[in-house]
């Protein structure tokens, strides 16, 4: 499922080619993509895309009259700028016609988890599935993220996971900041330290960075805006390497399912927290 990175990779392209111009048709090839709001759809229509900002795994393309077009990609999503004149493929479900180019914007699902909403600007804080959301990794204070772990006996990684608590990081990123920070996954949130909470944080940021300048991992279905893959599924460390020496202890790395998830780790430099000595 694309996170943080890949959605942000997302965002700056669409940045670069759609932000300042107008909209000149969305084409709805499949009604039940668009998550209520169809009588906003018409609204769209000659708006002007002002902004697309990003907050956890959720796009929004800002528009010139106060509405917000709300996008996530799923599992397998994939938001492409291609030429106008390329023959629909199947799975595409939306399609948003520019002024004077030669691309348009088309959204790709074959597993149809993702969505478009239109709303509002105003609504937006009242929409529940943004509303809901946790801090961000790149603002939130260390002293905030420490405060968010204490008392949990959830463990951390699927404390990671919960995006009511921290919006962006999915299982990807999970398993290699907690592998960088050498935190077990299942290790219960509130046994945690303040020290190892701000290296945890830093290793969130770290990792997040430089998915970024990568254009993201695609192990699976994610693509950049341009079809193209990401390159970070090159430099991961734990995450889908069960059974691959650790790179940093040569130990392999082995594969739990934890809350339902697959945790990825090395159990040399992540000991469990039974086995850290007090
Ligand atoms: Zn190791």
């Amino acid at each position: 499922m694309p996170e943080l990175p890949e959605v942000e990779t997302v965002r700056r392209a669409l940045a670069g080619l759609v932000v300042g111009r107008k909209v000149v048709k969305v084409d709805l090839l499949r009604e039940d993509y668009l998550r209520g709001g169809k009588e906003w759809l018409h609204r769209i229509h000659d708006a002007r895309i002002v902004d697309a900002i990003r907050r956890g795994k959720f796009l929004a393309l800002l528009l010139s009259n106060e509405i917000v077009f709300l996008h996530h990609l799923g599992m397998s999503g994939r938001l492409l700028y291609v030429p106008n004149e390329m023959p629909i493929e199947t799975h595409v479900h939306l399609r948003i016609r520019l002024d004077a180019g030669t691309h348009e914007l088309r959204q790709y699902d074959p597993r149809r988890f993702g969505f478009f909403a239109v709303m509002q600007q105003n609504d937006l804080s009242r929409f529940p599935s943004w509303a809901l959301l946790g801090e961000e990794p790149f603002t939130i204070s260390p002293s905030r993220f420490a405060a968010l772990l204490t008392e949990r006996t959830r463990p951390i990684k699927s404390l990671l996971l919960d995006q009511h608590v921290l919006a962006g990081l999915g299982n990807i990123y999970a398993d290699e900041s907690l592998f960088r920070a050498r935190i077990h996954p299942a290790r219960p949130a509130g046994t945690i330290t303040h020290k190892e909470a701000a290296t945890l944080l830093r290793n969130i940021r770290n990792v997040l960075k430089e998915a970024i300048r990568y254009g993201g991992t695609s192990t699976n279905d994610y693509r950049k805006l341009d079809g193209t893959l990401g390159d970070f599924q090159n430099l991961l460390r734990v995450y889908g390497r069960e059974g691959k020496s650790c790179k940093r202890c040569g130990n392999a790395i082995i594969r739990r399912v934890l809350g339902g998830r697959s945790a990825h780790f090395c159990p040399v430099c992540q000991p469990s927290f039974d086995a850290i000595p007090t």
